[in-house]
């Protein structure tokens, strides 16, 4: 899996083309203020993830698995610690390369599906490219294979209200792929669906895995993570367990 230097970033970094972990988090501390109030969500976070891993997060509510996942996706930066990309210190990038490594880097698949309801399930898949610039005709060739990739070929102009939950999902990881990132997130992709939805986004996400994507998914469903190649536990901000998935008792 090639991983693209983000344009600008320094390419004399030790890692600039992906051998080595995609994900190096070191010593990562998360604090948030609210008011006089201060939450350290995240107590001190050291996680390496190399590319090609499936790796589930696990952990009650409130442990910091959101916090994580959003420092992971480059939509939050640590309090402390650092976090290395494909080798690239993260904390080092302007908004604009971190917006470039969240649009085109990282692909994200969220528990609400978060699809616009009033366009059609290509025009949902294509919105990543529009963001990049992608010019029309080929936007519509790549969301519809990205369609095709998902087994929605024929629901490409379907929109998310003549959808089943499995469905809506597919699109949206269709979506999350469309622009061909290394590294995939999802936060309680199954949270929404039935066990027959469930069944088959993880089919999809153990397919995915196998053509070597990286992948990240949060869940407090043990099932869910049985399906990954380990298990990070997470609780009260700090890594408590991190073993092979086989490992995790049900
Ligand atoms: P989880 O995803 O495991 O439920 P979170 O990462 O959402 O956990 O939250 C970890 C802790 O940080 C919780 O105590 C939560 O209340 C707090 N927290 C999360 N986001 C914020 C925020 N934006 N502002 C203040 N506190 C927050």
């Amino acid at each position: 899996m090639s991983w693209a230097v983000v344009p600008g970033a320094d390419e004399s970094a030790p890692n600039p083309g992906g051998a080595g972990p995609i994900l190096d988090l070191a010593d990562v501390r998360k604090v948030y203020a609210t008011g006089a109030a201060q939450v350290e969500a995240l107590r001190g976070v050291s996680l390496t993830v190399d590319p090609g891993e499936y790796v589930a997060v696990m952990g009650p509510s409130g442990s910091g698995k959101s916090t994580l996942m959003h420092i992971l996706g480059c939509l939050d930066i640590p309090s402390e610690g650092s976090y290395r990309l494909a080798g690239e210190d993260v904390g080092a990038m302007t908004e604009a390369q971190l917006a470039d490594v969240r649009n085109r880097r990282i692909g994200f698949v969220f528990q609400q599906f978060n699809l616009l309801p009033s366009l059609s399930a290509w025009r949902n898949v294509e919105l990543p490219l529009c963001y990049a610039g992608v010019p029309r005709q080929e936007r519509r060739a790549r969301a519809i294979q990205a369609l095709e990739r998902v087994g929605l070929a024929d629901r490409v102009d379907h929109r998310p209200g003549e959808l089943s939950g499995g469905q809506q999902q597919r699109v949206a990881v269709a979506r999350a792929l469309v622009t061909d990132p290394a590294l995939l997130l999802a936060d309680e992709p199954t949270g929404n669906l039935d066990s027959h939805s469930t069944a088959d986004v993880l089919g999809l996400f153990a397919e995915l895995h196998v053509q070597g994507r990286t992948i990240v998914l949060i869940t407090h469903e043990h099932d869910v993570a049985a399906r990954a190649g380990r298990v990070v536990h997470i609780l009260d901000g700090q890594v408590a367990e991190d073993e092979p998935a086989a490992a995790v008792s049900r």
